[in-house]
This record gives C-alpha cells, structure tokens and sequence, in this order.
C-alpha cells in the first residue's frame, strides 16, 4: 500500500517537470487527459463514487474481479449493478477472476485468471470485446507480461507516472489515490497533465462517507473535490479505452531509450526480493517524481530487483542516483547474477560518482565493461551492504540500464 505523500513538497514541482521531460519517453497528447479507474468492483463504487461521477457526466472504468460479481463476495457490486455501468456508458476492464498475485501463479492458473475472467465480462455484460487488463496488486514481471499479451491490448499498473502518446501500453502508468494521498497533491497531478498534455490515470478503490480506516479507502467528499477541479479546470475525462486510442499503441520499450528498473516504483517487469531494510515509496528524500528507495545497509543485507531475464549484451552501464542520508560513507556493491552465476560485481562508492555523500543526490555510472559483465542473463541486481556492519540509511533513485 502506498501512503508515501506526507512530506511531498510542492516547490520541487517545476524542477522534475524539466527534468522527466528529457528523460522519460514523453511526445505529448494534443490536451492534458484524465482517466478515473476504479479497482476491484466495490460495492462502495457503484453506491458512492457513481452518482458523483454521474452528476458530473464523467465516464469511468471499472477494473472488475470477475469471481466476486459470479459468486457474489460480500462487499462487492453486483452484476447487475455491473450492467448499469455498462448502459450508462462506462469503461469495463478485467481485474482477473480472484485477484491474485500473478507472478505466483503456474502458467495454466495464469491464463486462466486473464483470459476465463475476460470471457466471463464478454459474455456477461454483453460487451464484444474487453481489451484492457488490471493488473493485481501492480505485480507483474515478463512471464506475466507475455501472457498479458496474448489475451490483452493493454494493462495498467500501479507505477506511479504519467502517460505520453508513447508510453508502453502494457505498462501504463497509474496513481493510486490511497488513504494518505490529499486533494491538493491530486489536484497538482491534474494540473500538471494539463500543462505538458500527458494522460493521468488515478486509481481508486473503496469510499467511505466518514474518515478512512483502510489504505485502500478514500473520502466520497474528497473524491467529489477531485471531480469538481477536473471540471473547473475543463480538462478531458477519457475512459482507459479512449485513452488508450488516443496512444501510439507502443508495445515495446524503444531500446535506445535504456531500460528503467526504478523511476517511482519497480517497472519494465523488475520485482522486489530485497531482504534488508528497505522501502521503494520513500517520499522525503526524493530525486526526482515522487518516491525514492530508502536502503539501510547492515549486515550483508541488501535490495534485490529480480527479473525473468534481460540480455546484458544490449547495455554498457547501470546507472543511479545515489544520496548518503544524513551521514554518507557508505559502502555498498553492486551485484550481477543470472541465477545461477555471478556475472559481475564492484563497489558502487568507487565507481565513477562515488562515494556516497551525506545531503546530496549524485550520479553513479556502474560501468559493465568494467564489471566483465557484457553478456549473459541478468535475473537478479543486488545492492548489497559490503561490511558486515551497521550502515546509516541512504537513498536510490532513477536506477537505468544503459544502452550500448
Ligand atoms: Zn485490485
């Protein structure tokens, strides 16, 4: 759960637009868009969250967890209710038949999950087609991804980020609305996609009239405040779909762009298996968007990004943001491995940009050639306390594989 925006502060605003600017993929629509999604078909959407939609004529899409409408889990909508967001013009994507965490799965309940849940919305709703996909908990990494594909025209994640006509469909980025996150900072998003005309997709799911209790709960009254400053400010509303016609269609990461593995969470299929004390929604020390990773280097401990494989040979170099907390001096490597073997390894703080200094965000380049590590499979990165000891906490960010 993400409730990383208590310490977000508004001046850093202008700066990160500059900076994602250059660095992300990023051809602008013609206007600033917004999607509003709702996960998971809670019974408090169709009760609370779509009159306020409706008095404000603003379509929405429902991502829909098919086994809860079949067999009529409590707190869920019904099917019923269901069909009336279809009439009433609504956007329906799947959320899976159960909701599980799809990198767990074997490769039948997999598919399963995607495409029996699909065809339940097919032939329930009567809808002749459900191309969308949303994807549980954020989790995916390349065997999901693949599996997506063959069912699927597009999926959306929990990646914070905004979304260009060049974004890759299957990784779509969405902001997840939770319990912690305030009106203000939502309306700033609102405001920021209107003046670099990037597509923003908030994420909802329960609504409570009183204060909220559970992370994945929001204020129907702070929902209703968003609404009204999307239509103060006359920004379009799209459903996923009409979003989504309005992209490129991109399916693939551009290769000469380099391949992100953290921006404002794990992306392009890189999952969390680290072990230390770690969290990847730091918010106060940030360098650029709106979270960083917190690392607290002790005792061997480390981060581990795990991934079903990438080609080495493509990339020259990883490249970071580090920042050394309070005190730097930190000492940390870097490792290689393709599950197996080790593929490479050198010390982060000697690298060129190290060492790791206290207060400042600065560039590390760890360098492949340097590491021998020029082919192979990379499965696991690790950046691993190199003392044994007990290290003060420091900050990554902006983690990129460079390319060759
Ligand atoms: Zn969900």
């Amino acid at each position: 759960m993400r409730t990383p925006f208590h310490e977000w502060k508004p001046l850093l605003i202008p700066l990160l637009l500059t900076l994602h600017t250059s660095a992300w993929a990023s051809q602008p629509f013609q206007e600033g868009l917004v999607t509003i999604t709702l996960d998971d078909g809670w019974a408090t959407q169709f009760t609370h969250a779509r009159p306020a939609l409706n008095a404000r004529g603003i379509k929405a899409t429902y991502g829909l967890i098919t086994r809860a409408l079949e067999q009529g889990w409590g707190g869920y909508m019904t099917t019923a209710q269901a069909l009336t967001l279809v009439t009433e013009g609504n956007g329906i994507a799947s959320h899976t038949l159960t909701h599980p965490d799809l990198t767990t799965l074997s490769p039948q309940d997999l598919s399963s999950e995607l495409q029996d849940s699909q065809a339940w919305l097919m032939s329930t709703l009567n809808l002749p087609s459900v191309p969308d996909l949303i994807v549980p908990y954020g989790r995916y990494d390349a065997t999901v991804l693949a599996a997506v594909k063959q069912h699927y025209a597009s999926s959306r994640t929990v990646n914070a980020g905004r979304n260009f006509r060049d974004t890759v469909v299957y990784e779509l980025y969405g902001n997840d609305v939770a319990r912690g996150v305030p009106v203000g900072l939502v309306r700033e998003w609102i405001d920021r996609a209107i003046a670099e005309k990037s597509w923003l997709v908030l994420v909802f799911h329960e609504f409570v009239d009183g204060t909220p209790t559970r992370d994945t709960e929001y204020r129907t009254s702070d929902f209703a405040a968003i609404l009204d400053h999307i239509q103060t400010r006359g920004v379009r509303t799209v459903t996923l779909a009409q979003g989504l016609a309005l992209t490129d269609g991109r399916t693939e990461p551009d290769p000469s762009t380099g391949t992100t593995v953290y921006e404002d969470g794990l992306t392009n299929g890189f999952a969390d298996w680290s072990w230390a004390d770690h969290a990847l929604d730091e918010a106060g020390t940030v360098h650029a968007g709106s979270s960083a990773i917190r690392f607290e280097p002790d005792g061997w401990s480390g981060l581990l990004f795990h991934h079903s494989g990438v080609d080495l040979s493509r990339y020259s170099a990883i490249e970071l943001w580090v920042h050394g907390g309070t005190q730097g001096g930190q000492q940390i490597r870097v490792v290689l491995h393709d599950g197996t073997d080790y593929l490479g390894t050198m010390r982060v703080d000697t690298a060129p940009g190290g060492p790791i200094i206290a207060g400042v965000w600065h560039k590390v380049t760890l360098s492949l050639d340097e590491m021998g590590a020029t082919s192979g499979t990379l499965r696991d990165l690790y950046f691993q306390d190199d003392t044994g000891g007990d290290q003060p906490v420091m900050y990554l960010d902006d983690i990129v594989l460079v390319p060759r």
